[in-house]
């Protein structure tokens, strides 16, 4: 049994030729050839239940897309120094959407350039170099996301290789971190403080701050209460700007909330946005202030050649247009919290499953070996997400500990393929996998 020839024969090729650092999931991947809602089919017919696909909110193949797509392909494809009225109606409906005050946008093509744009506008505005993150995050690849990029599970020299303007604090990480429970949000924001002041004793200006608003890495774990409200305080009486990187939890996958800091009751100076905003077409934007957005012109002009482009344009829309009219967050609130109910009456039954994280269709199921020490159960977390592949779900473990699966399938999520994930991880955990 096993692939078929042919679909080994391009795993050795994508090997040989697709750089090594861009990694593929699983041992045996299946070739993919086709997707539809939250399934995805590969080459030989078989079917599976797509959990992880953070990026394709709406689900995969959305003929009205494809059709925007195409359509705005064959009539213009340029660049947004030209003067069309895609770009001018994705910026307003994009303002419209974030906090009054937060109404000029730049329109790039991925999360990583928006934080990298993020963090040259807090730069810009302050005068200032230094940037306060949280341990344990991912912002990106480029050489500026990437330095406030504190994960190991993604670096693991990531803490030893930081440029110095880096800052990183304790992660607020309310089940596993340095302090536990619900009620650790001055503890935590001690930690802060005690950065804070270190700089200040060092003379050293704050650029500003970066984070997500609901803990991603760890499995989308709520920040303490109030943690976000006297972190920015701190920041802002500094003189710093405070980045919310909304690229996985915003934008409605969290269902109680269109973004994530509104969990937090906060709003940010600059939001930085990307992945489902495009489904998967390569778009990012960054929404911020007048004043902060003004403040780059002072290094030149910025130019993306298709960032805001008419396609890219059009794909934001009619991104906003299908999750509006499908209430494909009302979806991820319904579905998921009937999806994290499952998930915790299994935890009734498995001591593996140390918690169920999240809210939404943002949910993480951590699993540990002892639920005392928390021990994180890294290789059953594996052998799990192999078994669920047989099984017909894709499922992948995230978290400095790789002990965490990722639940964060496309918004259009059904309470049918909520049931048969749910059933599937029960049998993989009655197995003992
Ligand atoms: N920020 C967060 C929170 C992310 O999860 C990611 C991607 N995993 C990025 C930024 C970078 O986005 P992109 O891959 O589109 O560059």
């Amino acid at each position: 049994d096993g692939p078929e020839p042919h679909s080994e024969t391009l795993l050795a090729r994508r090997q040989q030729h697709f750089a090594r650092p861009q990694k593929n999931y699983y041992l045996k991947p299946p070739q993919i050839e086709r997707g539809w809602k939250d399934h995805l089919f590969d080459i030989e017919g078989r079917s599976y239940l797509d959990m992880v696909n953070n990026v394709t909110i709406l689900g995969h193949g959305h003929p009205r897309l494809a059709a925007a797509v195409g359509r705005q392909w064959s009539l213009l494809n340029t660049n947004s120094r030209f003067h069309y009225a895609s770009v001018a109606e994705l910026s307003t409906r994009l303002a419209a959407l974030a906090p009054d005050g937060l109404d000029t946008v730049f329109l790039v093509n991925s999360g990583s350039e928006a934080n990298d744009l993020a963090l040259r506008l807090a730069w810009a505005y302050s005068g200032a170099r230094n940037i306060v993150s949280l341990l344990e995050a991912y912002h990106g690849w480029t050489v500026a996301s990437d330095a406030v990029s504190t994960s190991i599970a993604d670096n693991p020299q990531a803490l030893e290789t930081r440029p110095a303007w880096v800052h990183p604090v304790t992660a607020p990480n309310t089940y596993r971190g340095e302090f536990r429970g619900a009620d650790t949000t001055d503890s935590y924001v001690r930690s802060v403080v005690k950065k804070l002041t270190e700089l200040d004793a060092a003379d050293e200006k704050l650029a500003g701050f970066i984070c997500e608003p609901v803990y991603g890495n760890a499995g989308g774990i709520p920040l303490p209460k109030g943690y976000l409200d006297a972190v920015y305080a701190m920041v802002r009486a500094r003189g710093g700007v405070c980045i919310a990187d909304e690229v996985q939890v915003g934008y409605g996958r969290l269902g109680d909330y269109f973004w994530g800091f509104e969990e937090q009751g906060v709003v940010p100076d600059i939001i930085t946005v990307a992945k489902g905003m495009g489904n998967g077409h390569p778009l990012g934007a960054v929404i911020t202030r007048r004043e902060i957005a003004d403040a780059l012109e002072k290094e030149g002009y910025f130019f993306s050649s298709s960032g805001g482009s008419p396609v890219s344009s059009v794909v934001g829309q009619v991104v906003l247009d299908i999750l509006t009219e499908e209430r494909l967050p009302e979806n991820a609130q319904v579905v998921g919290g009937y999806l994290k109910a499952r998930l915790e009456a299994l935890g009734q039954h498995f001591p593996l499953i140390g918690a169920v994280h999240g809210m939404g269709l943002y949910l993480g199921v951590e699993f540990v070996r002892d639920r005392e020490t928390l021990s994180p159960a890294t290789e059953e977390t594996a052998a799990i997400c192999d078994r669920l592949l047989d099984l017909g779900v894709i499922m992948q473990p995230t978290g400095d500990h790789l002990n965490v699966l990722k639940i964060k399938p496309p918004l259009c999520l059904s309470c049918e393929s909520a049931d048969f994930f749910a059933d599937m991880l029960g049998r993989v955990l009655e197995e003992g996998w």
